[in-house]
């Protein structure tokens, strides 16, 4: 039931303690806004608190159980960064106040970048994306602008098929024809394709490394030196870092700019659209290039540096995403060097781990280790008349929010696969129950696959018509209520 189909006329939640107060209130409240309060739903406090809380208890998330969505790193988020992320010391500045009073603010983005500085092997950071998809712009804007300056009839970026889906849209956007390197058969980039595509009008590669199967592009190196050899760049989607960090720095392998994004790996809570920080890195040549203000620390006070000859501009209001950027400096400050490798050891082991345990029931792709997560096939099961779809509803019921599934799309991936993520922060046990459930509803599929095809059965929803509600859009309760 929506508020709205609880609201009885003349219910308040509050009282203004004098009613000629709240009877001249409509008066007073600019035209333009009387029609829509007049809609508010009229209720009690206690039907307000009953209301929102039995709806968070409705709600799925990694405070409430197994997350193990692919390619988006559910891990547990530390709480002490929300208890620092809402100090007010924080949250009390105002963008508009000096540097000089927001010193604070300043250095805490001045040390965040020095970290990831450390981390990816770059030289300089902007911290103002506000997501991977946004500093996946940035940084194709940043080697746009670099290529129209040297070489401007550098036009195309190549863009592997195992890239994650908003590379290709974000070189477009950056003003790029893009073009697809084809995986070999070991699911890595094909040098030999690469060989042929990487001529005088290629102003670089975008590389997604883990690629979207959860597999370390080994061809890293090799292909850093060849597109740098024939005059492109080399942009490194950065957002699943935490298979490795202290393993490995993007930079060291040759790549000139990195995002990261700090929602996944560096620990801020996400899903549902946000919030979210995709600092970019850079190499030295490039650092003129960054939106500006970049935060620097020149006489011994922190200032914002506009003087960047080449700069792309702002990409977005003041600091950027503060609270975002203040996670993952408590973050990182905690974790330390050994805290960062000790967690990378541990996506990579988790990942392993569940691989080796399913890959009897729903085989990977590759017989090769893999990083952060593992793509697993449940293509044999249409046998038994059953989808992934119906193995991912089954889970449900035994309490485990599905897997991504049917992605990523490209042979041999094109059909029934699931992406599992477990991330580091899960324990042995909880990825047993996961494993076994998932091995339980294989032997279901064949069994008893009704149980499956009508599933979820003890969730909130149950099974929902997959078409129905993006053909029938309800997008306000005016809308159900037919109006
Ligand atoms: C999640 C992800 C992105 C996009 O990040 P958003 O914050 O959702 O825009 C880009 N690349 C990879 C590899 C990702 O996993």
């Amino acid at each position: 039931m929506t508020l709205y189909e609880k609201s009885v006329a003349g219910r308040s939640a509050f009282s203004f303690g004098f009613e000629e107060d709240l009877a001249g209130v409509e008066e007073r409240v600019p035209e333009y806004a009387q029609a829509p309060m007049k809609q508010l739903p009229q209720v009690s406090e206690l039907d307000l608190v009953r209301h929102f809380t039995s709806l968070a208890s409705k709600n799925y998330g990694v405070d409430t159980g197994f997350y193990p969505l692919g390619s988006c790193t559910m891990k547990y988020n530390p709480k002490i960064n929300e208890r620092m992320a809402a100090d007010p010391r924080l949250t009390g500045r105002h963008p508009l106040d000096s540097a000089a009073d927001n010193q604070g603010i300043l250095q805490m983005e001045f040390e965040l970048k020095e970290s990831l500085q450390e981390i990816t092997g770059m030289d300089d950071f902007t911290l103002q994306p506000a997501c991977g998809a946004h500093g996946e712009l940035t940084g194709m804007l940043i080697i746009h602008a670099y290529m129209q300056d040297h070489d401007p009839k550098r036009t195309k970026v190549l863009i592997p098929d195992s890239a994650h889906g908003t590379n290709p849209a974000s070189a477009t956007m950056a003003g790029f024809q893009t073009v697809t390197i084809p995986s070999n058969e070991r699911g890595s980039v094909d040098m030999d394709a690469l060989d042929k595509l990487m001529d005088d009008t290629v102003a670089g590669i975008m590389l997604t490394n883990p690629n979207t199967v959860g597999l370390f592009e080994e061809n890293s190196t090799q292909i850093a030196e060849l597109v740098h050899a024939r005059g492109g760049l080399l942009y490194y989607d950065g957002a699943n870092l935490n298979a490795l960090m202290g393993l490995v720095r993007p930079g060291d392998l040759g790549f000139d700019v990195v995002h990261l994004n700090l929602h996944k790996t560096f620990s801020t809570p996400h899903g549902g659209g946000g919030p979210g920080a995709a600092p970019v890195g850079v190499k030295k040549f490039l650092a003129d290039y960054l939106p500006t203000p970049v935060v620097v620390y020149r006489d011994g006070a922190y200032v914002l540096d506009s003087d960047r000859p080449h700069t792309i501009g702002r990409m977005s209001a003041f600091y950027g995403n503060t609270a975002v950027l203040a996670r993952a400096y408590v973050y990182i400050q905690m974790m330390g060097r050994d805290g960062l490798l000790a967690a990378s050891h541990a996506a990579v082991i988790n990942a392993n781990y569940v691989k080796a345990l399913l890959s009897p029931y729903y085989p990977p792709a590759y017989d090769r280790p893999v990083m952060h997560e593992t793509v697993l096939s449940a293509k044999g099961y249409d046998k038994y008349g059953v989808t992934l779809l119906d193995i991912a509803k089954r889970l449900m019921d035994y309490g485990f929010h599905p897997p991504t599934i049917y992605f990523p799309h490209f042979p041999p991936y094109a059909e029934e696969v699931m992406m599992v993520e477990p991330t580091e922060s899960e324990s042995k046990e909880t990825m047993d129950a996961f494993c076994d459930a998932l091995i339980k509803i294989s032997r279901e599929a064949k069994e008893n696959p009704e149980l499956l095809l009508s599933a979820p059965h003890n969730t909130v929803v149950t099974r929902v018509n997959e078409t129905y509600a993006a053909r029938h859009l309800v997008t306000s309760h005016r809308d159900k209520q037919g109006t």
